[in-house]
């Protein structure tokens, strides 16, 4: 999916839209982009406007990983959860106060969530999803 290098966005320098061009993302930042000003020459990191869009637009269910809390996931990982009927993708991890692994995942439909991952067996029959 093609993006366009250039889009009008708020330069704090020039105080008003500005053309700015997409100079690249910053590394573990979802959703924050380095743009330039055409005019001012000055680079600001902006939020992505587009990144729910870009995030969950190209999701596609059939594609996705299914939602199991004993799997493991990958940050950038799109993944289904059946019971929501949603897909959403990794965009971190974490560990649970008890000890036990969780992703942050940004759904399509629910928005952020947070999922246990990496679930030993013995406990799926206590499984509770953290909020
Ligand atoms: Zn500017």
């Amino acid at each position: 999916m093609a993006r366009t290098k250039y889009s009008e966005q708020f330069c704090a320098y020039c105080n008003k839209e500005t053309k700015m061009v997409l100079v690249g993302t910053m590394e573990g930042q979802v959703g924050k982009i380095w743009y330039k000003c055409t005019r001012c020459h000055y680079t600001s990191l902006l939020e992505d406007s587009m990144s729910s869009d870009q995030i969950n637009g190209k999701l596609d269910p059939s594609t996705a990983t299914v939602y199991k809390p004993c799997q493991c996931f990958k940050i950038g990982e799109a993944i289904f959860h059946s019971e929501w009927n949603d897909v959403g993708k990794v965009l971190s991890k974490l560990k649970t106060s008890d000890g036990s692994q969780a992703i942050v995942v940004s759904f399509a439909k629910l928005g952020q969530r947070k999922l246990i991952e990496n679930l030993q067996e013995e406990s799926i029959l206590e499984l509770t999803v953290t909020e």
